[in-house]
């Protein structure tokens, strides 16, 4: 998926490299003698492959009727940071940084774990440990091409003081099936934070927005902006010009996603089935569900999944590095329609490729089929099935051998584990 946990827990092993048509991808950048462990272990990790969804009895304060679709859910707030400047640069709201800075500032961590943008390459992002203000604002808004926090997760480990993990759902599942495997990191992850997420455009949908924004060599891009600055903000583009001027344009959000980059996301997207980060501590979206106008300074929506994010987040309000306000549980679903279609059709996509003797990934733990039956019209459940079959091919991906190399080692994984 691109998370980066296999490079993160074996470093020196294993790389990640970006590729302008998917996502970043790990590398094996070693030939010894543990090559075949560590792929091995990779794949048990790896939420491309499998990830357990944890059982609604593990606390019984969840909301039984949203967990099919939606997760564990304890409770569902709306607001923003507290810090003006956060909420500005923030994505919505600012209420994940906000977050990181009140475990960073009162609550003893060392540091959060979040990607942002590479100053020298702009339509890159990198993985960064921030310890400060500053250093978290580099990262505000969100960056919809691909990027690998977890590959840091060593340092995470190594580390005196827990940090907060920022990322999107599959960053999370990552860690979380990580921190299974090795308890010192999961001793680290003091909070998990998850983005909710509809797909990850590649890194050609980003030189298809500068190139719609004028900006046709990626070499003069001195910044690339997604959202953020008024909520949702713009796209915006910062290039360099022949003669030492600046060219600077901008599209909507809703152009700029819905007419280019969500065309490029990978495919392991289509068949993922958390889109709202439900293995995290809390996750945080857009409160949708009611229009936004152009003034509107900007509020995230949060949802509390765990008891460890119920008493982290009672901390910052009390702090005041956030401000939020309790909302009916039922403003998840009107927030986000088009992810509870997609739950709902996970089931039809994943049985298609299994049809197909395809590769897909194992989820477990989820109640899928009761979805796919109640969500959808009897229109979208036939869709289910052909519309991915017609991927398949119109992708190509039944001649990948790369995906034929990826089957053996989950069967021989799933066989192990
Ligand atoms: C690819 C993508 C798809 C999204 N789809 C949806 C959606 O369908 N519905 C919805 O409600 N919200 C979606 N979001 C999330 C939304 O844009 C905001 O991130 C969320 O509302 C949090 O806003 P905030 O102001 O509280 O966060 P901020 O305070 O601005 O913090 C955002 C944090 O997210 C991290 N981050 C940004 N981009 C990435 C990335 N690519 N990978 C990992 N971490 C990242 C940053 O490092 C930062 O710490 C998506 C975000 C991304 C990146």
């Amino acid at each position: 998926m691109g998370c980066g946990a296999c490079a993160g827990l074996h470093p020196g092993h294993i790389e990640m490299v970006e590729t302008v048509d998917h996502a970043w991808r790990p590398r094996c950048i070693t030939k010894d003698s543990r090559q075949g462990q560590v792929a091995e272990q990779s794949v048990r990790i790896c939420p491309g492959s499998q990830t357990h969804y944890r059982p609604e009895e593990d606390c019984e304060a969840v909301d039984t009727t949203l967990f099919d679709e939606w997760g564990p859910v304890l409770e569902v707030w709306e607001g923003h940071a507290g810090d003006d400047e956060l909420r500005y640069r923030g994505s919505s709201g600012g209420l994940v940084n906000a977050l990181a800075l009140y475990c960073i500032e009162k609550g003893g961590m060392r540091g959060a774990l979040h990607v942002k943008a590479r100053k020298d390459i702009p339509f890159l992002n990198e993985s960064s440990i921030s310890c400060d203000r500053s250093a978290l604002l580099e990262g505000s808004g969100s960056r919809y091409a691909p990027a690998s926090p977890c590959d840091r997760l060593h340092e995470v480990e190594e580390g005196q003081n827990p940090v907060v993990l920022i990322g999107k759902p599959c960053d999370i599942a990552a860690a979380h099936n990580a921190a299974r495997e090795r308890p010192g990191l999961n001793d680290k992850l003091g909070l998990t934070i998850g983005i909710f997420c509809a797909g990850v455009p590649s890194i050609a949908a980003s030189f298809d927005l500068m190139r719609h924004l004028d900006s046709e060599d990626p070499s003069s891009v001195q910044e690339l902006r997604y959202r953020g600055q008024g909520w949702p903000g713009n796209m915006t583009v910062v290039a360099s010009k022949e003669g030492g001027e600046t060219h600077r344009a901008s599209v909507s959000y809703e152009t700029g996603w819905g007419e280019i980059l969500q065309k490029k996301r990978q495919w392991r997207c289509h068949v993922c089935v958390d889109h709202t980060g439900e293995l995290a501590d809390l996750s945080v979206g857009d409160p949708w569900y009611r229009d936004v106008s152009p003034e509107d300074p900007g509020k995230s929506l949060l949802v509390v999944r765990t008891r460890r994010g119920q008493r982290i987040l009672r901390e910052a309000i009390q702090a005041g590095y956030v401000v939020v306000e309790r909302r009916s549980t039922s403003i998840l679903p009107a927030s986000q329609q088009n992810l509870l279609r997609t739950r709902g059709s996970l089931w039809g996509r994943l049985a298609t490729l299994r049809l197909m003797g395809m590769p897909y990934p194992r989820y477990t733990g989820l109640k899928l089929f009761g979805v796919w039956k109640k969500r959808l019209s009897l229109r979208e459940k036939a869709q289910s099935f052909y519309g991915t079959a017609l991927r398949v091919f119109r992708k190509r991906l039944f001649i990948s051998e790369s995906w034929k190399h990826f089957n053996a080692h989950i069967h021989s994984s799933r066989r192990a584990s």
